[in-house]
């Protein structure tokens, strides 16, 4: 198991930081975008078109956020030596649940528990399904 769990984690983190920083020029980009409609919004007859993409782009901007927050959470976690860890029993999280879910800090049965207290289940999967762009 040692080695090939510690060749998964060195994959995730190359995987990682490609998509952080894919995010990242995403997230310039939006901004750039954000700042354009800003100057042009005293112009009336665009202004719902201009609104909508605004909106749409802090959504997107918000979701990109977060989930650059959650990579580098991940990242420190790698750097640290504890990613894969359960924050909740300190148990080992299976390599299957961490592919589909490389954010994870919970194993499945502390991440029940906690969605059981009504936290919010802030998932990779879920996040993706709320922006169908
Ligand atoms: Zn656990």
């Amino acid at each position: 198991m040692g080695k090939s769990r510690t060749d998964f984690i060195d994959k995730t983190k190359e995987i990682l930081l490609k998509r952080r920083d894919a995010l990242r020029k995403a997230l310039a980009g939006d901004l750039s975008m954000l700042k354009e409609l800003e100057q042009t919004a005293g112009d009336v007859v665009d202004f719902a078109l201009d609104s909508a993409q605004d909106e749409l782009s802090s959504q997107l901007a918000e979701v990109e956020s977060r989930e650059l927050a959650q990579i580098d959470k991940a990242l420190e976690r790698i750097r640290g030596g504890s990613f894969g860890e359960c924050e909740g029993c300190g148990c080992k999280i299976p390599v299957a649940r961490l592919q589909a879910l490389p954010y994870a800090t919970l194993c499945i049965k502390c991440q029940r528990e906690l969605e059981e207290l009504g936290e919010d289940g802030v998932s990779w999967l879920q996040n993706s399904d709320e922006v169908s762009i």
